[in-house]
């Protein structure tokens, strides 16, 4: 069983705590991430972070950069200042976004040495670090859950989900996520909010709210408009594979 940080709380405490719907999948899955040991990333902080909500079938899937120290010692995302900050956003829409409608997770499971999200130019490359763990856990978590709407906050998140970079012209687009049939929306990361809050840069935090509010607005409107959501599982791999033989040229 993985460290459970600073707490006193045992890795079932955890789970009760962060989770509170969750399947016995995602509890196996769960567990055996909290012993990745898979990259160096483990090694400064000895903690593998976890995720929080609907570990079943969450609406949608809220996915920042990294957990921080307040994260990782209490082994739950998004509750330092960031994490607050998004949190408030989250809760000028009770209806919306609820316990049992979000999760909330990160690209990157570890905390890195004093936060420095690994990966020299993320622009152009993605870090081994960020690959072995997107790949191992990020990606898996995608889809066991199944979310219909992904929102990414930060250009980390987006490049790595979606393959685009610069998050002030990306930020608020809808994009179909192939990989995870679900859509996505990118905003900027609550920090780079809570800085622009205090600089005075109030169209960042404006555009921030907008975004929030923009998903809140549309997603049943794009969700529901799109018939590659709503078919079954065998239908959807049928689809996948179809598209795979026209992109090889095998059919035209
Ligand atoms: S960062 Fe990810 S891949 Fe690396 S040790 Fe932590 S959980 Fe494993």
């Amino acid at each position: 069983m993985g460290r459970t940080g600073n707490t006193n709380l045992s890795f079932d405490d955890i789970l009760k705590r962060n989770f509170p719907i969750i399947t016995d999948e995602y509890k196996a899955f769960a567990e055996e991430k909290s012993q990745c040991r898979k990259c160096s990333v483990y090694e400064h902080y000895k903690t593998v972070g976890m995720s929080e909500g609907n570990a079943k079938n969450p609406i949608f899937i809220f996915i920042g950069e990294c957990p921080g120290r307040d994260e990782v010692g209490q082994v739950r995302p998004f509750i330092g200042p960031a994490g607050q900050r998004l949190r408030a956003e989250l809760r000028k829409y009770p209806k919306v976004f609820r316990k049992d409608s979000v999760l909330l997770t990160n690209v990157l499971a570890c905390r890195p040495l004093n936060n420095k999200f690994p990966g020299g130019d993320f622009k152009t490359e993605t870090s081994k670090e960020v690959r072995t763990c997107t790949t191992h856990w990020l990606i898996p978590e995608l889809k066991i859950l199944k979310p219909k709407v992904i929102v990414t906050l930060g250009n980390p998140a987006m490049k790595y989900l979606r393959g685009d970079w610069g998050i002030t012209a990306n930020r608020g687009k809808w994009k179909f996520l192939p990989q995870c049939r679900a859509w996505s929306l990118p905003t900027f990361h609550p920090s780079y909010v809570i800085r622009s809050e205090r600089s005075g840069q109030n169209h960042i935090v404006h555009q921030f709210e907008q975004d929030i509010e923009t998903v809140v607005r549309m997603w049943k409107s794009i969700v529901g408009g799109d018939y590659r959501m709503s078919m079954s599982e065998d239908e959807w791999q049928r689809e996948l594979a179809l598209r795979h033989s026209v992109q090889l040229g095998l059919i035209k």
